[in-house]
């Protein structure tokens, strides 16, 4: 398994997008959220899908050099169609007209419609945040097969649908505190890596093709296909159905069958972004909000932890360890990246310099 440095492997991502097509920004705004993602310790939104994006890009899925369109403006509310443009470029723009907004008005809705994959939705919070503002995310996941089961069903019916929260205040513009979920037990990426590896998923995360709970991973990739369960039972399971809602709120599709079903992967996704200073002031926020997390980390731990972690703590401290360590990539994901930089033209000595 190859231990890369983040910058070597960010310079190779943005070379194959570049030499696929891409303008350099876009192909250096891509590499750098898919390598944010790695270091976070996201490997399921990291580098692993730089094929996947060449794929969509190839096949006209995903259209390079997009930029958003917007639909609607009405000073706190933004409406704008990412026009099938990758998500690393539609996120950005779309985020900062929302915290523009947010800066104007106290409050900036964006929907996003249309985007392909916006990633790590971390990502985005994480952006508003280095603005001071506090920003919430819900996204739903479209344009193929659905990948989880609704509480007490045997079929898949929805997506990974991700929900994040983020509230400014840390050191250096992070956020204080940042939950970055998907609303299923495990990302499918997880399962996908648990079955080349021929290893077991964990207990809980998988039903087969008939509703049995099963921890093999193989389930999600031959006939019949089981579903990933979503998480914390009819709680999880509920929050998805409306998560997947909200996608439809933005004017975006849904995972209704009448819907087409190409393979791509699209997200829509509502951003609810705020300026703390309009509310009870990002210094209240970050002192009372501080105060607070202390005390939750300084519960006692049960038998078998170590101590109590805070939500976006081991994102940090996965990030702290990769940006001097490296970032391991496992052989099938490399091979696979080595392959999609030879096949759109990357030179070998680019390759060389990562592996
Ligand atoms: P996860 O289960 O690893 O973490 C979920 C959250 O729990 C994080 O905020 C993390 O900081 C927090 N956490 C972890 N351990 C903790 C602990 N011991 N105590 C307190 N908090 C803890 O994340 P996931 O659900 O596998 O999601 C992974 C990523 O996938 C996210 O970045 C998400 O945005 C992304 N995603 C994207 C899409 C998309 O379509 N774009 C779809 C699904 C997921």
């Amino acid at each position: 398994m190859p231990t890369v440095p983040h910058l070597p492997l960010q310079a190779l991502a943005a070379a194959t997008f570049l030499a696929a097509g891409s303008e350099h920004a876009e192909a250096s705004a891509i590499a750098s959220q898919l390598v944010g993602a790695n270091l976070a310790g996201h490997d399921s939104h990291g580098v692993g899908l730089v094929p996947t994006y060449i794929e969509l890009a190839r096949a006209g899925l995903a259209v390079q050099n997009q930029h958003i369109s917007v639909v609607s403006d009405t000073g706190a509310v933004i409406v704008v169609d990412g026009q099938a443009g990758f998500g690393a470029v539609i996120g950005r723009e779309s985020m900062d007209l929302g915290i523009a907004a947010a800066a104007d008005h106290g409050l900036g809705l964006v929907a996003i419609r249309n985007s392909i994959h916006l990633g790590r939705i971390g990502h985005w919070a994480e952006h508003c945040a280095r603005s001071g503002m506090v920003s919430m995310h819900f996204v739903n996941v479209v344009g193929h097969p659905p990948l989880v089961a609704p509480f007490g069903g045997v079929d898949a019916r929805f997506g990974t649908n991700p929900i994040c929260i983020a509230i400014p205040g840390g050191d250096e513009g992070t956020p204080l505190a940042m939950a970055d979920l998907a609303t299923s037990t495990i990302a499918l990426g997880k399962a996908r890596e648990a079955f080349n590896q021929g290893v077991s998923a964990p207990p809980g995360t998988l039903i087969d093709g008939d509703g049995r709970p099963t921890v093999d991973p193989g389930v999600m990739f031959v006939e019949p296909t089981g579903a990933l369960v979503a998480m914390g039972q009819h709680k999880g399971s509920a929050l998805a159905v409306m998560v997947e809602l909200l996608g439809a709120l933005t004017g975006g599709t849904t995972m209704q069958p009448g819907n087409p079903r190409t393979g791509t992967v699209v997200n829509n996704m509502i951003s609810i972004i705020i300026d703390p200073d309009a509310i009870g002031g990002a210094e209240f926020l970050a002192s009372e909000g501080g105060a607070f997390l202390d005390y939750v980390k300084a519960a006692r731990p049960v038998d078998g932890a170590d101590e109590v972690l805070l939500p976006g703590e081991p994102e940090k401290r996965t990030r702290q360890r990769r940006l001097t360590a490296g970032i391991e990539v496992s052989d099938g994901a490399w091979s696979l990246i080595v392959d999609a930089a030879r096949s759109v033209g990357v030179g070998e000595e680019v390759i060389d310099c990562c592996g």
